[in-house]
């Protein structure tokens, strides 16, 4: 039996729901399809944070931003891997999606102030923050059963209100409370389930455990897609398919051959595995971007999660509090640990020529009781007792036995360090110079401004210490777009019927993490564009360029 809808959306994460609901509120029938059982992907796992240079909200709190600032601080990160004409289609979308979210969901934006762009002393960055914005706290009341739909845990609270959005961590327990009556949630799960209850209102009809297998297409247009579902394969046709099926970081084979080096401990949702890409590669898309992920260090940690995926933390915090570093197997520091993650990635990736061997996977962090006793770590208060997977010993040699790096090397970088700690400078890495790596530690600085905010002494027994692996938010190479998100053929021509939006895309941010919800922007800002012109194009069909050179 075949379904028609105009607009089938492959996944259900920001891109995919923000996609559904623009091309519902536009009139069109609209199929959302998510591959697994629970909705929301890595989006409902995630902070939920939305970087925007010249936002609303930012305007309104009396903080200057404009679009050509935003421009220049992105064209000055390019190393040219940026494209122009999607750098603009970005930032011009930021604002855009602001308006719609609050003309369309109850989903309300507000600025996480302070928090300072990853490479702020760049041309057109912003060292007091302002572009990275995040939902209010959203209620689940109307969500009804679909609340336990959404993949990643309840969390009451503000990323403004973590100690990594420059809070304490903890909510006083009466207005938990309040919180917890009115089942008001915040962070990723704020944003997927304001969505998510704005697409069932218009109309949108959502179906789990259903995974997007083959494009169906008729000389060349797409005219609807093949589904796998528990009872089998089904078919159905549409005027409009948008892949949104987030990064391929759960496929070995595409991330050995594609990404520019290890991605050895995925941390999103376990299902994006590259679906779309391979849908996409089949009817013969132009792959852009493709070496390039939103790069992260994590720690991971036992268990797993309800969605199937193994536990971890992102651990930014921890890398630049003042007493904490990060080593290599040969004892040694090998970068800027307060850096941003995405920008660490590269010194992950650092190949030593003789060798011919990646001398910083895995890394480990250490650090000593200092840390955890002024700021706590890994989501514990200061002061409290590290969990048994954190490594604890005596000594320094204690613990770089524990790990199996050479103690005396490692004895000779911590004495260094330590010596230029207490100095306040970090010659070999220049950690402290920038505002963003100072921003962790700033609220308990008696200087915030000066580079002791990030910089301290490892003295204080017992050392602590964890295996750091590469791992990534999401890929974010795979098919070329034009500015709507409409997907490129190999020869640059639209495939029409086919869009793609967010990480599954050729991302418009090349190897760039400009701030604070950098991700989640790309994919809101694409989800609104592709839904829209999807109906547009499909009242409208966008002319097909036949260029006689090359067909
Ligand atoms: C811990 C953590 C915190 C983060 N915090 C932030 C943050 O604060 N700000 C920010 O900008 N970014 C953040 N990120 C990154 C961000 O969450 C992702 O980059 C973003 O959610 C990607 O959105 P997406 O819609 O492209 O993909 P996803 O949200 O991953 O959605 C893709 C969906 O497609 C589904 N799918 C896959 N294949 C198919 C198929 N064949 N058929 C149907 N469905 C399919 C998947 O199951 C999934 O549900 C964070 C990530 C993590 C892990």
């Amino acid at each position: 039996m075949r379904q028609t809808y105009d607009v089938v959306v492959l996944g259900s994460g920001a891109a995919g729901l923000t996609a559904a609901l623009a091309a519902a509120v536009e009139g069109a029938r609209v199929a959302v399809f998510e591959k697994a059982e629970l909705l929301g992907g890595t989006t409902a796992l995630s902070g939920g944070t939305i970087w925007i240079p010249n936002n609303q909200p930012a305007r309104e709190a009396g903080i200057e931003d404009s679009r050509e600032r935003g421009l220049e601080y992105l064209a000055s990160l390019s190393n040219g891997m940026i494209l122009p004409e999607l750098a603009e289609a970005l930032v011009d979308g930021g604002p855009q999606l602001v308006d719609f979210l609050n003309e369309h969901s109850e989903i309300r934006l507000q600025v996480v102030h302070g928090y300072p762009d990853y490479h702020p002393e760049h041309p057109g960055g912003m060292p007091g923050g302002g572009r990275s914005i995040e939902p209010a706290l959203v209620s689940f009341a109307g969500l009804e059963d679909w609340s336990d739909r959404i993949a990643g845990d309840i969390r009451r609270m503000l990323i403004a209100e973590t100690p990594l959005g420059g809070g304490t961590g903890s909510v006083e327990p009466e207005l938990l409370a309040e919180r917890e009556k009115a089942q008001l949630e915040g962070l990723g799960r704020a944003l997927i389930g304001g969505l998510l209850q704005a697409c069932l209102k218009h109309g949108v009809q959502i179906t789990t455990n259903s995974q997007g297998v083959r494009l169906l297409t008729e000389d060349g247009v797409v005219t609807g897609v093949e589904i796998q579902n528990p009872d089998g394969v089904r078919f159905v046709t549409a005027g409009a398919v948008i892949l949104a099926t987030g990064g391929f970081e759960y496929d070995p084979d595409l991330v050995r051959d594609f990404l520019r080096g290890p991605l050895t401990r995925p941390i999103g949702a376990p299902t994006d595995s590259g679906d779309g890409l391979r849908m996409a590669m089949r009817i013969g898309a132009q792959l852009g971007n493709m070496r390039e992920a939103w790069w992260s260090p994590v720690v991971g940690y036992p268990g797993v999660r309800r969605d199937g995926g193994r536990n971890g933390l992102l651990s930014a915090r921890e890398r630049a509090l003042p007493g904490s570093i990060m080593v290599n197997r040969y004892g040694r520091r090998f970068a800027n640990e307060a850096a941003n993650y995405n920008a660490l990635g590269g010194a992950f990736h650092r190949l030593d020529e003789s060798r011919l061997d990646y001398l910083n996977v895995p890394a480990f962090m250490v650090f000593d009781q200092s840390v955890v006793d002024r700021f706590g770590a890994f989501g514990l208060a200061p002061g409290g007792e590290m969990p048994s997977w954190v490594q604890r010993a005596a000594t320094l040699d204690e613990l770089a036995d524990a790990f199996g790096i050479p103690a005396a090397e490692f004895r000779t970088t911590v004495d260094r360090f330590n010596k230029n700690a207490r100095a306040g400078v970090d010659p070999d890495f220049a950690r402290g110079q920038s505002a963003y790596d100072r921003y962790p530690g700033a609220g308990q600085a008696e200087d915030p401004g000066s580079a002791r905010a990030t910089l301290g002494p490892l003295e204080n027994a017992p050392f602590y210490g964890v295996e750091v692996a590469i791992s990534a938010l999401g890929t974010k190479g795979g098919p070329r777009t034009d500015r709507d998100g409409r997907v490129l053929d190999v020869d640059g021509d639209v495939i029409t019927g086919l869009y793609a939006a967010g990480n599954v895309m050729a991302s418009p941010a090349g190897m760039v993490y400009g701030g604070a919800g950098a991700t989640l922007a790309v994919a809101g800002v694409w989800g609104l564009y592709t839904g829209r012109a999807a109906v547009r194009d499909f009242k409208t069909p966008p002319p097909v360029v036949v260029d006689s050179a090359t067909h």
